[in-house]
């Protein structure tokens, strides 16, 4: 995979800051710059992911172990439930080609989204 130039991956290497909330070795949890509910964390692969569609079956435990991060962060924030969203590609909403999902909740959300 090319050299990781996204946001992301400069919070990852600590070139930025970031409101860091979970960490292990494989992922990390920051809070969201520009939160869409009172909670919005961002739970993003430390291997650079561009986002699903370029993922492939060596990333299958990695995204497993993301999955399961998301809910360990929402238990943690307390909340009962929360939506998880991956925006996949820029037609779909990604603005940061560095897989991230959103972790979203503490207040009611409707569906379907936007
Ligand atoms: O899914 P999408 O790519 O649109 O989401 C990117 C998210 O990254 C946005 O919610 C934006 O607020 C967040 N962001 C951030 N910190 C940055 C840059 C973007 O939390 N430095």
């Amino acid at each position: 995979m090319s050299e990781n130039n996204t946001i992301f991956g400069k919070i990852i290497r600590g070139e930025l800051p970031a409101d860091v909330v979970h960490e292990d070795d494989h992922v990390m949890a920051f809070r969201d710059i520009n939160p869409a509910a009172p909670t919005h964390i961002l739970v993003i692969p430390k291997r650079y992911i561009v986002n699903t569609l370029t993922a492939d079956s060596d990333d299958k435990e990695l995204l497993g172990h993301l999955v399961l991060a998301c809910a360990e962060v929402a238990r943690k924030e307390g909340l009962d439930g929360y939506r998880l969203v991956i925006n996949n590609g820029e037609s779909a909403g990604q603005t940061v080609f560095h897989l991230h999902a959103h972790v979203i909740g503490g207040r009611s959300l409707s569906w379907p989204p936007g």
